[in-house]
């Protein structure tokens, strides 16, 4: 059957505030164009981000109630343990309050100046936090990762003998550890295989250098390895998420990703030297061991989280729900990252609107557009968050961008369909849309606070 349905029945509501045009006007002329800047009550379909956002289950909340609140060696604590071990069999399982907790911890630990850590690519808090020790964050994807229009399976994956290459140039000693982010966020989402999982590994070994893995998307991306990569179709997933993790040395983990819930994560590592330097900075900066910066009732919630994640049902639907946005909007001619991502469709401002020239943010004008006529919130991954260099100058990206994150659970196949229409209607008028300005900038990170006004 054709019709995605959600595997799931809603028990518990939140009303969407309908609003018009004419309202969503005024809250974005409020807002200086800035998405971040509206309140969200004001937003019908927010696919700002997949993090946090997700629906818990009837189950999950069940589980909140029974929380042990104990400041030390919480039961709590053991059944989010013996969750995490169960999918990510490590030796040291540390609790934090989010993923860029955990990197934080682990590159306080490892890295420094003088070092390199390699990756498919980087997400930007765990390049940030690898340069706050001095040291540097280096990309490696296959090139198919870094063009839009590949249908390539699995563009996450790492270019093995540029890694090779990158070893032999730095050292080995140089590079404390190497690392793969599973989706590559920063790449669209996209997958890295089992295949190349395997040789990542097999080269670290080969050079003694321990892999760590950036969990955040392990579901869905043991999911397309289960739909694409030969010998897996009849591989339930805990088996191939397993496999996965038993090439790796280590995990950091956003639990606001595919653990189901809307904050926590850990740091995971065989390593007992580096574990027990972690739990001594885990205690100056989230708390003692056994709940890592969490509430007992968090590290439930997170370990009912991991058993829901892994069920096929659910993944199916996920992946399914996903790949239908991007079909349809690709179907009706608007450029978009192909194929879909697990998480996110990647619309391509640039190409959709070549009139406006990317120092007028095609990105910034397609996502307020979109909020304007839809009340969809998404955001702009281009030169309004990467334009601006380190000396003060402008310069295009790469790519201009409008990224939309789908929720985990959160909106039906009905939604899904008021967006590609509405997608579909502003690339109907797409040659209306007009450039835009920064009026006000901060001194950093800019795309959050940002003030802009169209071109006239
Ligand atoms: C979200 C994310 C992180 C950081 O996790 P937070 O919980 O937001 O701190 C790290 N890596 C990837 C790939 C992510 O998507």
């Amino acid at each position: 059957m054709k019709t995605i349905i959600e595997p799931f029945r809603i028990k518990s509501v939140e009303p969407i505030e309908m609003t018009t045009r004419h309202q969503r006007e005024r809250y974005i002329h409020a807002a200086h164009y800035n998405l971040f800047s509206l309140e969200s009550q004001h937003v019908l379909i927010d696919l700002l981000t997949d993090s946090g956002t997700s629906s818990m289950s009837a189950r999950q909340w069940g589980a909140i109630m029974t929380g042990d609140e104990s400041y030390a060696g919480s039961p709590s604590f053991f059944r989010f343990e013996s969750a995490v071990r169960k999918l990510m069999p490590f030796k040291n399982i540390i609790p934090t309050h989010q993923g860029r907790a955990a990197e934080k911890i682990l590159f306080s630990v490892v890295a420094g100046k003088g070092k390199y850590i390699p990756n498919n690519t980087h997400f930007d808090t765990t390049r940030a936090n690898i340069e706050f020790t001095g040291a540097q964050a280096v990309d490696l994807v296959v090139s198919e990762g870094l063009n839009p229009a590949s249908e390539h399976p699995f563009k996450g994956n790492m270019d093995v003998q540029r890694l090779i290459d990158f070893i032999n140039e730095i050292g080995e000693d140089n590079i404390p550890i190497c690392m793969l982010t599973l989706t590559n966020n920063s790449g669209g989402g996209q997958p890295v295989s089992m295949d190349n999982i395997r040789e990542v590994k097999s080269v670290c070994e080969h050079y003694g250098i321990p892999l760590f893995i950036d969990a955040c998307r392990f579901a869905e991306n043991a999911y397309f390895i289960k739909i694409r990569e030969k010998g897996f179709q009849n591989r339930d997933i805990p088996s191939i998420v397993r496999e996965i993790f038993s090439y790796a040395d280590g995990v950091t983990m956003s639990a606001k990703k595919d653990g189901l819930v809307n904050i926590g994560g850990w740091l995971a590592m065989n390593n007992d030297l580096w574990a027990s330097q972690a739990r001594t900075l885990l205690i100056l900066t989230e708390g003692f061991p056994t709940y890592g910066g969490l509430a007992g009732r968090d590290l439930e919630a997170i370990a009912v989280g991991l058993e829901e994640i892994v069920q096929e049902d659910y993944l199916r639907y996920r992946i399914a729900s996903t790949q239908y946005l991007g079909d349809h909007l690709f179907e009706a001619g608007v450029p978009t990252v192909r194929p879909a991502g697990g998480h996110a469709i990647y619309i391509d401002a640039r190409a959709m609107l070549p009139h406006i020239p990317p120092m007028q943010y095609p990105g910034q004008s397609l996502a307020v557009e979109l909020y304007l006529h839809g009340g969809i919130r998404g955001c702009e991954i281009g030169t309004v968050m990467f334009g601006r260099q380190a000396d003060g100058t402008e310069l295009p990206s790469r790519m201009d961008l409008v990224r939309l994150a789908i929720p985990r659970r959160v909106y039906t196949q009905s939604h899904i369909d008021y967006v590609i229409e509405a997608i579909i209607e502003v690339n109907e008028h797409k040659h209306n849309l007009q450039g835009m300005k920064i009026t006000w900038e901060p001194p950093s990170l800019r795309h959050f606070t940002s003030h802009f006004e169209y071109c006239l």
